[in-house]
């Protein structure tokens, strides 16, 4: 680890916020000359009223001013680019550049929503072919690829096994049970699609506790909600049992899969026993994500449940080509328009067809080591209270620096940014005491993941020897610890210069 050591200063990033684009440059200047215009004058075209009499007040900038101011704002915040990410459950891994390549190919980007199925035949072919790739994946039989978001796909799903037991007349059956190591969304979408989240609580090792299950699942229960891997990082290894009781009791299986780049290669969940699927195509299979967006959650569905899926499908003729059958009840539009995000949907197939299977099998493997090398290495100064060999993320806690230094996880993950890594996630799940959820993915190296145990080590004896110091970090970013609590509630989103941030 001796190579880990060096760059373990904590570096200032920037010390001056680049000025406001308005303030920078001067007249006349530019990056770009247009020909000039010697058609017929704009008030010939476009009615007076519309017409801008003066020249708009616009910053006038050469290309090298502008490359430097936007590389500069590009700086401030911490991204993949700069360094590494563990944000758990999050999966904020490199993302092949290859992908926007092949999204900002004219005949995917340049298409119109609006266009016949005769005209973006070759789109159609590409999304069933990921409809088919997804299914493989997971061992199910039909794929919606229209939900935008992880918690959107649950949603949907939990809208299909809504309108598969109304269309039983099974009306009474709104109960989805949730156990406790779930992730956040999960109950929030049972809500909103109308049902009642009921928590099951896990057992000691972090696990479902089929005792509490066996007790809750009833006549009333529309299905099962499970994270697996769990929040906790750790499979849940009695899905089998779980399966049994569930549909004993006349309910279907719900996996969450967002945390699939765990297992993806190694077991499907079809073959589980569950009936329901959603993907986290922007976490799993490599977009861009974070801030917010863009993002596809696809669901993949065993073959009872597929006439519940919002149309039109995508089905493939004869003749080698793809129409689009229209089906009745709510169609798609009534989650979101068209195809759902085109664009994440087709880096992810990017990403599946150059992996391949074997490749996106080693994804996982690669994942899973990872986390365990973290785990292992950190061991000593950070417990893991469910330590039983975790998947692709483990949750550690911060309670001994708390109750040793009274440094709390919130300190550590704010002084990881001094050191150049963004935050764990952390208080999250809330099973565990000042839970630090670190996710390093596959794509950090072994160096890499050599200098987080180091800056962590390091990190550690400031706290024992400098308590202060990590309490009042982050230090050397460009802005220091916010008030979060106002943040939330009295947002300030107006630009009025560099000097009143
Ligand atoms: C990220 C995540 C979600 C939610 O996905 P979004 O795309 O953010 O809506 C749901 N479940 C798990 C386990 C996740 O990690």
């Amino acid at each position: 680890m001796s190579t880990a050591n060096e760059n373990l200063t904590p570096r200032r990033w920037n010390a001056d916020l680049p000025a406001s684009i308005f303030d920078q440059g001067g007249p006349g200047r530019r990056g770009l000359t247009f020909p000039r215009w010697d058609g017929a004058a704009v008030d010939a075209v476009l009615p007076p009223e519309v017409c801008r009499r003066e020249p708009a007040d616009f910053p006038a900038l050469s290309e090298p001013e502008v490359m430097r101011h936007f590389t500069k704002l590009s700086t401030l915040n911490h991204h993949i680019e700069r360094g590494m990410y563990p944000l758990g459950s999050c999966t904020m891994k490199y993302n092949p550049r290859v992908n926007e390549q092949v999204v900002a190919l004219p005949g995917l980007a340049d298409l119109h929503p609006e266009q016949g199925p005769e005209d973006i035949q070759g789109l159609l072919g590409a999304l069933k072919l990921l409809e088919n790739s997804l299914c493989e994946l997971t061992g199910f039989h039909a794929c919606s690829l229209i939900p935008a978001a992880g918690a959107h796909g649950e949603y949907l799903g939990m809208l299909v096994i809504r309108a598969f037991h109304l269309a039983r007349a099974d009306r009474d059956r709104v109960e989805i049970l949730i156990p406790d190591s779930a992730h956040g969304t999960n109950p929030a979408s049972v809500v909103i699609a109308g049902m009642r989240p009921r928590t099951i609580k896990s057992r000691p090792d972090g696990r479902i506790d089929l005792e509490a299950l066996r007790e809750a699942a009833g006549e009333k229960t529309a299905g099962i909600m499970i994270t697996n891997p769990n929040t906790l990082g750790l499979f849940e290894n009695d899905i089998r049992e779980v399966a049994e009781i569930i549909h004993n009791a006349g309910g279907k299986l719900y996996m969450d899969g967002a945390n699939m780049n765990a297992i993806m290669g190694k077991t499907r969940p079809g073959d589980m026993g569950f009936d329901v699927v959603h993907l986290n195509l922007h976490k799993t299979m490599s977009t861009p994500h974070g801030g917010g967006g863009p993002g596809a959650g696809p669901i993949c569905v065993a073959k009872e449940l597929a006439p519940f899926l919002p149309g039109p499908w995508i089905v493939s003729a004869d003749d080698g080509g793809y129409s689009l059958q229209k089906i009745p009840g709510p169609g798609s539009n009534s989650i979101h328009a068209y195809f759902g995000n085109v664009g994440v949907c087709l880096r992810a197939l990017a990403y599946i067809l150059r992996c391949g299977g074997n490749g996106l099998t080693r994804v996982s493997e690669c994942a899973v080591l990872n986390a365990r090398y973290l785990q292992h290495h950190l061991g000593d100064i950070l417990p893991v209270p469910h330590a039983d060999g975790c998947m692709h993320e483990f949750v550690a806690s911060g309670s001994p620096w708390k109750a040793e230094f009274g440094v709390r996880t919130l300190d550590i993950a704010k002084r990881l940014l001094d050191y150049g890594v963004h935050a764990p996630t952390i208080y999250f799940p809330l099973i565990v005491d000042e839970a630090f959820m670190v996710e390093p993915t596959e794509t950090e190296s072994r160096e890499s993941l050599d200098r987080f145990v180091a800056v962590m080590r390091a990190i550690h004896h400031e706290a024992r020897t400098d308590p202060d110091l990590v309490r009042e970090a982050p230090v050397t970013t460009p802005v220091g610890r916010m008030d979060e609590a106002a943040a939330a509630r009295q947002p300030d989103l107006r630009w009025l210069g560099p000097c009143n941030c």
